[in-house]
């Protein structure tokens, strides 16, 4: 059954409709992982920026829609942070060996609660550095050019970092980007990428591919790739299938091993609210456990038994263990052990089954009220609002990319007036994240009010010329 089908059905039994508040109420009533909100610092109104007390209280909690750009953080994070700046003053060096979080094995510690989030096995996953440092570890020993073989395929809309990690690999090994970078772009007049589409061009460039890298889910249209098909069809074709899974690590269930996805790698802050800029994490696959390819070696990837015999005799760790390559970092690790806990009063199926059915309620409501054809192109606002993500639930995560008809720049301040936090990209596209870990179905019904008023507000504005989108800026 559709997230939609299934809401209106839960609905009818209640005796009211999915617009009411009731039924929201209902929704959070029956939701299993209601109470893991309470592990976070969900910000209030009155602290987040740009509120207007005057229409909002401040003593309500705002509505965080940005978790896919920054988790928020987990109330364990102070009390265990205190623990390491304890330690450090009382004992110093001693910490190393020393508490729960010896710094020493800091990263060790958390590890495998890491790998659970990925679908990864013992040895396969490592955390460490950031996340585009760790593209760049992982590429240096799979991109490998040949004359023959020396493409990267990607998003011709990637992340920037990813884009200019690959544009600067390619160039390190003497081959050019423009022949060398394989952009893949939608159909005219499409916004998101088919999956047929990147296995035909897998099938009829495949021999010229060394890597292929895409996110598993894109950060901008919120499209979930289908990894274990692109992921068979390029090592079919003898290519190297890697992924950058900042925006589904945390977001939805991966099964990275099973998959026999060759690398991956991924940031801690986004869904996994491990703090801005903190640790990342880096997938190797099992069956590269020893292998030679070319790599960048710091002590830290020494085995442990025989690390601090300092006599530079390289024993390289097996698996990603061998690619550390500094020391880690204690205090990073803080909040992503924090964090990690939280997840482990769930799962990624639990959360996945809760997100499909919010992420649902937000598309059916923002359709209802803002859609072309359900409206029949009479929205009461005369606003129109196109969602780009795919509206098919298993090919997108958590995130909404909202496309409005009129231009946002007054509506996103009306919205952050009325303590709305989310992602803009003007001229026309807000994007939403209502995180299953710590929103609620109440979040989503809030939202719509703050956006109704947010584009009445606008429409009554003076600045009515802002409501238009440039000429010559039309895109996206
Ligand atoms: C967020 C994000 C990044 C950010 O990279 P950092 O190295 O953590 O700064 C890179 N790539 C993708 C796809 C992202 O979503």
């Amino acid at each position: 059954m559709k997230p939609s089908e299934e809401l209106e059905a839960i609905a009818k039994q209640q005796g009211c409709c999915v617009e009411d508040l009731k039924f929201a109420q209902h929704m959070d009533s029956i939701d299993p992982i209601r109470p893991l909100r309470q592990d976070f610092h969900y910000p209030k109104m009155k602290d987040v920026k740009n509120t207007d007390l005057s229409i909002v209280n401040g003593e309500e909690d705002c509505v965080y829609f940005c978790g896919n750009s920054l988790g928020l953080c987990p109330k364990k994070t102070k009390e265990y942070m205190d623990i390491e700046i304890d330690k450090w003053s009382k004992i110093g060096v001693q910490g190393h060996t020393n508490g729960d979080l010896a710094w020493a094995h800091c990263d060790e510690r958390i590890d495998k609660d890491m790998a659970k989030i990925v679908g990864g096995k013992e040895g396969e996953v490592a955390v460490m550095n950031g996340l585009t440092v760790n593209l760049h570890l992982l590429l240096i020993s799979f991109y490998q050019p040949t004359k023959e073989r020396h493409k990267i395929l990607c998003e011709g809309k990637a992340f920037p970092s990813d884009h200019y990690a690959f544009e600067s690999q390619i160039k390190l090994h003497g081959y050019d980007p423009a022949t060398s970078l394989r952009l893949l772009e939608p159909r005219e007049g499409e916004f998101t990428l088919r999956t047929e589409d990147i296995v035909k061009t897998i099938e009829e460039e495949g021999e010229s591919i060394a890597v292929i890298c895409l996110s598993g889910l894109q950060y901008y249209t919120g499209q979930y790739f289908d990894i274990p098909t692109i992921t068979q069809a390029g090592q079919k074709q003898g290519c190297y299938v890697g992924w950058d899974l900042a925006h589904a690590a945390g977001n939805l269930p991966l099964y990275l091993h099973d998959w026999g996805v060759d690398f991956a790698c991924w940031c801690s802050y986004k869904y996994l609210c491990g703090s801005a800029g903190t640790l990342a994490g880096f997938f190797l696959h099992d069956k590269y456990r020893n292998n030679n390819f070319p790599k960048l070696l710091g002590w830290w990837g020494h085995n442990m038994d025989t690390r601090f015999q300092m006599d530079n005799v390289m024993d390289l760790s097996p698996g990603a263990y061998g690619y550390r390559i500094s020391n880690p970092p204690g205090f990073l690790c803080v909040p992503i052990k924090a964090s990690l806990e939280v997840y482990n009063k769930t799962s990624m199926t639990e959360l996945r089954t809760k997100s499909k059915l919010l992420t649902g309620y937000l598309e059916m409501l923002i359709k209802k009220q803002y859609g072309r054809e359900e409206t029949n192109n009479a929205s009461t606002t005369g606003v129109y609002i196109d969602i780009f993500t795919p509206s098919d639930p298993e090919q997108r995560g958590a995130q909404l990319s909202l496309s409005f008809s009129i231009c946002i720049q007054t509506v996103f301040k009306e919205l952050e007036k009325r303590g709305v936090v989310c992602d803009k990209r003007y001229p026309r596209v807000i994007r939403v994240s209502p995180v299953p870990i710590y929103c609620s179905f109440q979040d989503v019904h809030r939202f719509m009010k703050y956006l109704y008023d947010s584009i009445q507000a606008a429409k009554d504005s003076t600045l009515k010329n802002d409501l238009y989108i440039p000429k010559g800026e039309d895109q996206l």
